[in-house]
């Protein structure tokens, strides 16, 4: 009884830690889980963050975040100019 209980859980954790390291990938075929759609992260491990799926690039993705934080930083300048002069 005791030991079929450890062969129990010990099957449980295995089970758990082959869950984790299949999270860690993109379950999307044929992608290397490179960047990531917010172009915030290196890696991403779902689809909704796959830049592939999204049929673009991991580059891309990056660009795209860097020329967002661009415009917020000039509308930001903009915002305290504005405060200056009035
Ligand atoms: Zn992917």
């Amino acid at each position: 009884m005791f030991w079929a209980r450890v062969y129990i859980l010990t099957l449980t954790l295995i089970q758990k830690a082959q869950r984790v390291i299949e999270e860690r990938r993109c379950p999307l075929e044929g992608c290397d889980s490179n960047g990531h759609l917010s172009g915030k992260f290196e890696k991403h491990f779902t689809l909704e963050a796959c830049p592939i799926y999204h049929n673009t690039t991991a580059e891309k993705c990056r660009q795209g975040m860097e020329d967002r934080k661009k415009r917020e930083e000039s509308r930001k300048k903009a915002l305290e100019y504005h405060k200056k002069i009035t």
